[in-house]
């Protein structure tokens, strides 16, 4: 039996398949999915076996493989067959679209991997998968033994806490047992070694309880901290961050049950379709086009519980910033411990947790964000992807996917509908439902009957403006004031985080630019810094232009921070929450901003675009949109319709219960199209007036497009290659494909490269899928002068 192997080895990228021969001991226990470690040169690396075969075309003599890391397969062998086509349709690497199905913690490099020297594997029970009675164990087997348990599942992730008052007590690392001092350790024992003889004997005997919390080990076993200190420095035991399980779910258990709602004819209408598709397994497309507030959610809530009734299971996407405390207590609330939730919020240790819930099949419902779309979830019955339009569902790096597609892909292989919902549908889902590619389901009322809020834009050109800034409108401060008078709530937009976009010299015109990239920096009040919104990039606040020593240096722009100071002056009292990327980097910071705002501890919600999906909190009565024009003018083809999506997506979090809902969008532009037709919330009309736009300009969804990006630290090393490449294309592509560049990338320079670009815009070009792997292997030569490629398939 032979295995082939996809090597977990980040550096050499290659999808080449690697055979190994399979000792019949483990002929067995190995699967297609099956986590490896396999020789590999002279270093011994993890892999995935992705095929078995008996015969090799490989002439030589194969080697051994060597253990087989998981009792279960990691992957199934949807994953492994998913991830083969996936990396072709993205120009990525197979490796990487497995690990990017895998939770960190089962990555090569996110730790050491323990393996045990090759002989001595093979004498081991375990790997022969027989039952193991420790008491008849030798002193090396034992040793052997502590190995296999560090490497089971169950021993690594360990529950230090149960409830989260005793978890703030406990220590934030815990000691583990390091690998290669067993035998030392077994010395010191023979030697009776006095004073560590009691912690010697926890390590030998209790060594599925490791690791553990130094207060843990010191109550339990009475040591001191010295004793610890110094087996750690002896190097018995190693110090390691530990994620401290947590139940994600915590806090929502207690919620009233959900009262039982009846759809009503549209919702009804929609889900008897969805209904019928999941009975006779069809792998069909839907999409449900729902104002805010129509009841999507209840329509797939429905539908989850019809799948589940046929014996099915259900996967749920949504994007990041909608899962909010609200969404997941709503769908926890209904299906209760069947659900499994997958988000970045999530620890390693919870994320991995959830993960494996969901492979050993002891979860129905998996909710959660983009990456769960490869959640290893089996007998799928319904996808749902709720916000379909969202950018967010696209990878922005490598492995460049959308789970858009990635679902479509798995709504195939299992045979069930996959549901696209949103109040304002992506132009190209739109344009499919409307060539019958997708089936269209629409609700055009709000559930509860309540109206739409009124939307009134205020013209910035001809506006008086409060305190002395420009940011703030005389008329909106004063509705603000109106609301909080009267008890209600407010949300306020900003699109822009920090606190002024560019410091500007007045004297000499220069802007301060960070050192690697071709950005301005932002100035940040909270942590008395300027930033750079990409690479990370901070310096101290300049007292003087760095170019003339000028003290005459303005801060422009806007940001959040700034429009919280202005507030605060111009409504002292008024309590204000502020939540974008800087006050909601710590863990649990969104939920308890979430939490605080709606136990009304807090007047105002200010916030950037985070703020502007999903969110239902009856009592906001007013929502404010600082600035409409943040995204209107970036070189986007999309600009617009990102525009017309987010103004009608945080319009919609107005009154959405009994009180009437009132949303004020300041704008430069009020007479452009996006921001007009938002104010009447009237997405069929934008959406044929933008389909006339993209019509005319050549833009998707008329055409599909490729992005080739290409960088170097050299500018011209980077420009040359772009031109190679493109009369390349030019001289393969047909006379109806548009290639557009090479040009420098929109932010020429990043993290110290210079980036340039190609755009390929075309209908129909059955070749191009192939000649742009070979663009891709050909810029591998090039790699050596720094030079890198990449190809983004369909860029949001
Ligand atoms: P959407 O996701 O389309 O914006 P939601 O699913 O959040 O809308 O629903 C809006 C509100 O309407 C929610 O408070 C929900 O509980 C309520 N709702 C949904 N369906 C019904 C129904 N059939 N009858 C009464 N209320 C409903
Ligand atoms: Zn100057
Ligand atoms: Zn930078």
């Amino acid at each position: 039996m032979i295995a082939q192997v996809i090597v977990d080895v980040a550096v050499k990228q290659t999808d080449r398949i690697f055979e190994y021969h399979i000792p019949t001991e483990l002929e067995k226990s190995i699967q297609i999915g099956s986590r490896v470690v396999v020789p590999f040169g002279r270093r011994k690396v993890q892999g995935f076996v992705v095929g078995l075969t008996e015969k090799s075309e490989f002439k030589g003599k194969l080697k051994d493989l060597l253990v087989i890391v998981d009792e279960m397969p990691p992957l199934t062998p949807e994953l492994v067959d998913l991830s083969q086509s996936l990396a072709k349709d993205i120009f990525s690497y197979r490796i990487k679209i497995l690990q990017a199905m895998l939770p960190w913690v089962m990555r090569a490099g996110y730790r050491k991997l323990l393996v045990p020297n090759n002989d001595q594997a093979k004498q081991l029970p375990f790997f022969k998968g027989d039952p193991i009675d420790l008491n008849k164990l030798t002193d090396l087997q034992q040793i052997e033994k502590v190995h296999q348990l560090l490497r089971n599942d169950d021993a690594k992730i360990e529950y230090l806490v149960e409830n989260r008052a005793k978890k703030k007590k406990e220590n934030q690392y815990a000691l583990a047992l390091d690998s290669t001092e067993y035998t030392k350790i077994y010395n010191t024992l023979r030697q009776n070694a006095v004073k560590q003889k009691k912690l010697v004997m926890d390590i030998i005997e209790n060594a599925a309880t490791y690791p553990k919390s130094q207060n843990k080990l010191e109550k339990e076993l009475g040591l001191t901290a010295a004793v610890l200190n110094s087996a750690v420095k002896k190097g018995w035991l190693v110090k390691k961050a530990v994620e401290v399980y947590r139940n994600p779910l915590a806090g929502f258990e207690d919620d009233e049950k959900p009262k039982p709602v009846t759809l009503n004819e549209q919702q009804q209408a929609a889900l008897d379709q969805i209904a019928s598709a999941i009975n006779k397994r069809r792998s069909k497309t839907f999409l449900l086009e729902g104002i805010t507030g129509s009841g999507k959610t209840e329509v797939y809530l429905h539908a989850i519980s019809k799948a589940l009734s046929q014996g099915r299971n259900a996967l749920m996407l949504v994007p990041e910033i909608s899962l909010t405390p609200q969404m997941v207590r709503q769908v926890k609330a209904r299906f209760g411990n069947q659900v499994a939730v997958l988000h970045s919020a999530l620890s390693e240790g919870e994320k991995y947790d959830e993960w494996r819930r969901i492979r050993r099949g002891e979860t129905k419902v998996v909710v959660g964000a983009r990456s769960a779309v490869f959640a290893p979830l089996d007998n799928i019955g319904l996808i749902v992807i709720d916000e379909e339009h969202e950018a967010s569902y696209k990878q922005e790096t490598d492995p460049r996917y959308n789970a858009k597609d990635v679902a479509l892909w798995r709504s195939r292989y299992h045979h069930c509908p996959l549901v696209l919902g949103s109040a304002t549908p992506a132009l190209g889902s739109r344009a499919r439902a409307q060539k019958h590619v997708y089936q269209l389901l629409r609700l055009t009322k709000r559930a509860n009957n309540k109206k739409l809020p009124q939307v009134n834009l205020i013209d910035l050109k001809h506006v008086q403006f409060a305190g002395g800034q420009f940011d703030l409108s005389v008329d909106l401060v004063a509705a603000i004031k109106k609301r909080l008078e009267k008890k209600e709530e407010v949300i306020l937009m900003l699109n822009r985080r920090g606190f002024a976009n560019f410091m500007l010299c007045r004297e000499c015109g220069f802007v301060l630019k960070c050192p690697n990239c071709d950005v301005s920096l932002n100035l940040h009040k909270d942590t008395n810094s300027m930033q750079c919104h990409y690479c990370g990039h901070s310096e101290p606040i300049p007292q003087a232009c760095p170019n003339c020593q000028s003290k005459q240096i303005r801060f422009l722009g806007t940001g959040t921070q700034k429009v919280q100071e202005e507030l605060k002056e111009l409504l002292p009292g008024a309590r204000i929450l502020r939540m974008d990327v800087d006050t909601t980097r710590r863990k649990g910071s969104y939920k308890r901003i979430l939490d605080a705002f709606g136990d009304h501890e807090a007047d105002i919600l200010l916030g950037t675009q985070m703020i502007a999906k999903g969110l239902d909190f009856p009592n906001v009565t007013l929502v404010g949109v600082i600035n409409a024009d943040t995204g209107l003018w970036i070189s986007d083809y999309n600009a617009s319709e990102r525009t017309f999506e987010l103004l009608t997506q945080v319009a919609g979090r107005a009154g959405r219960a009994e009180k009437e809902g009132e949303v004020l969008i300041q704008t430069y532009n009020p007479e452009h199209y996006a921001i007009q037709l938002a104010k009447t919330q009237d997405y069929e009309r934008f959406y044929g007036y933008e389909m006339h736009v993209r019509h005319e300009g050549n833009y998707p969804p008329y055409f599909f497009t490729v992005l080739i990006s290409i960088s170097a630290k050299k500018e011209q090393n980077a420009a040359r290659e772009a031109f190679r490449i493109k009369r390349y294309l030019m001289q393969h592509l047909g006379q109806e494909t548009i290639i557009l560049g090479p040009s420098p990338s929109a932010i020429s320079r990043l993290k110290n490269k210079y980036y340039y670009q190609i755009l390929v815009k075309y209908k129909k070009e059955p070749n191009l899928n192939k000649l742009l792997h070979h663009v891709q292997d050909s810029a591998q030569e090039a790699r050596k002068y720094g030079l890198s490629i990449f190809i983004d398939n369909e860029p949001e």
